[in-house]
């Protein structure tokens, strides 16, 4: 069994979808499907709540037949016959139905979430639809059935291999199963999902639950590349990564892996390949345990990030001092990036400001505290990348001209971390390409 999933831009136009259901077919090896919402919709969904949220329903209605415009669209080139495109607007027109429920009653964070599930529960509708016009046969299963977060908002292998697999027992005969990704249920049986981009998750964590052999992440670009092809114009793919490697990379910015998707593919050991739906004979890059080759292998950078530094002449020679202010990003569950220390001051970064005025003022009585906002981490990473040679001296020389306000150095063998003003970002990202790749 394996597992093959498709991101927004795989599925986001009906020729797209054609082309997916092709590439589901090409063996006969049985497979759990996961689907994204189409490109776009997500994005539009979270702006429905937004107007709600701020009492403007004029503006969500609005937002809503629009996009139900586009989706009966959609399903005219999807689909051929008249038969089945009457089935799958009755579904998408129930979906809108029930948005447009949403809009005349008192709107809250639990609705909201009822409206972010609607895109990948229309996308793998549409998608088994076009795949029973087909004939191709299939089981469409429900992910609210055994997708699920704990009272942490955590997914747990066992708990969602203990519901998966009598779902994947009853259809044993099938072999093919669609399935949509980001949607789970909370711990109070609610609707809810793995954060935006979430769909590599469930992807993953599916992949561990079921043991599959692989886990296929299809989307728009020929694997991970050197660096991020948004920023930097000359990119290359990166054959092979290490779990670890990947992990970081994708934590530190490279959009094109959720941040915390790769620990379930890990904990199984199951292989993650990223592939490319408009490219399929390109390599892409291969997940593992064996990192494959020593040196830098990508960069990555993270935004909005925010540094605090806590400066005290008490800390001088003084135990205690970290635990306390560690204690106080505890309290507020705000997990801690990035961290150096001297003899007088600590610097941490964090990406959650939920808390910050809090946990200033907590900080205070231990020393001064700066803030500084609109901060990026840029992560370099490699295997062993502390061993290799010439690559710190490589490293600064091409960083000569950026005011780096923290080094982040030794915490694991696989990441250099540097925080820069966001606005340095780019021409950080562009000098590091050359220096260190030799791309321009
Ligand atoms: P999907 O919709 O398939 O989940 P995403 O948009 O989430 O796709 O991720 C793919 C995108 O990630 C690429 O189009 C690319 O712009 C971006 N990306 C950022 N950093 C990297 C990187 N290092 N390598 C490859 N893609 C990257
Ligand atoms: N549709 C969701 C999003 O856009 C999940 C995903 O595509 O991975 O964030
Ligand atoms: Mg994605």
């Amino acid at each position: 069994m394996k597992v093959m999933k498709f991101g927004g831009t795989s599925v986001g136009k009906p020729e797209r979808m054609h082309q997916v259901a092709q590439l589901i077919t090409r063996d006969n090896e049985p497979k759990i499907v996961v689907l994204s919402a189409l490109s776009g919709t997500t994005n539009t969904l979270v702006s429905i709540g937004d107007a709600l949220a701020k009492g403007d329903k004029e503006k969500a209605k609005q937002i809503i037949d629009q996009l139900e415009g586009h989706y009966h669209a959609f399903i005219l080139s999807l689909l051929l016959k008249d038969a089945t495109r009457d089935k799958a607007n009755k579904i998408i027109s129930e979906h809108f139905e029930f948005l447009n429920i949403i809009t005349r009653i008192s709107f809250n964070e639990a609705l909201n979430k009822d409206i972010l599930a609607q895109g990948e529960l229309m996308s793998t509708k549409l998608f088994s639809l076009y795949l029973e016009e087909q004939g191709i046969k299939h089981a469409l299963i429900p992910a609210l059935e055994f997708m699920s977060i704990d009272a942490n908002d955590e997914p747990q292998v066992p708990v969602i291999r203990q519901k998966l697999m009598p779902v994947l027992d009853a259809n044993k005969e099938v072999g093919l199963f669609i399935t949509q990704g980001y949607i789970c249920r909370n711990s109070k049986g609610e609707v809810d999902n793995l954060k935006r981009g979430g769909s590599d998750y469930t992807a993953s964590l599916v992949a561990a639950a079921a043991n599959c052999t692989v886990c296929e992440i299809w989307t728009d670009i020929d694997g991970m590349h050197n660096n991020d092809p948004r920023v930097v114009e000359k990119t290359v793919p990166v054959e092979q990564l290490s779990f670890e490697e990947a992990a970081e990379l994708a934590y530190f910015g490279a959009k094109i892996l959720h941040p915390t998707c790769i620990w379930p593919a890990q904990l199984e050991k199951v292989p993650v390949k990223l592939l490319n739906t408009m490219q399929p004979e390109a390599a892409g890059t291969v997940i593992t345990q064996e990192a494959g080759s020593v040196g830098v292998k990508a960069i990555a950078a993270k935004d909005g990030i925010i540094a605090i530094n806590i400066k005290s002449s008490r800390m001088l020679l003084a135990y205690g001092f970290l635990r306390k202010i560690f204690e106080v990003f505890e309290k507020y569950r705000t997990p801690i990036d990035m961290i150096t220390t001297s003899e007088v001051a600590v610097s941490v970064t964090i990406d959650n400001d939920q808390f910050l005025a809090t946990i200033i003022k907590e900080l205070e009585p231990f020393g001064t505290v700066e803030v500084d906002k609109e901060q990026s981490i840029v992560s370099i990473v490699g295997n062993d990348i502390a061993q290799t040679q010439d690559i710190l001296s490589k490293l600064f020389d091409a960083l000569k001209p950026v005011p780096v306000r923290m080094v982040s150095y030794g915490g694991s063998k696989h990441n250099v971390s540097l925080l820069i003003p966001s606005g340095e970002k780019q021409h950080t990202l562009k000098l590091l390409n050359k220096g260190l790749f030799g791309l321009n």
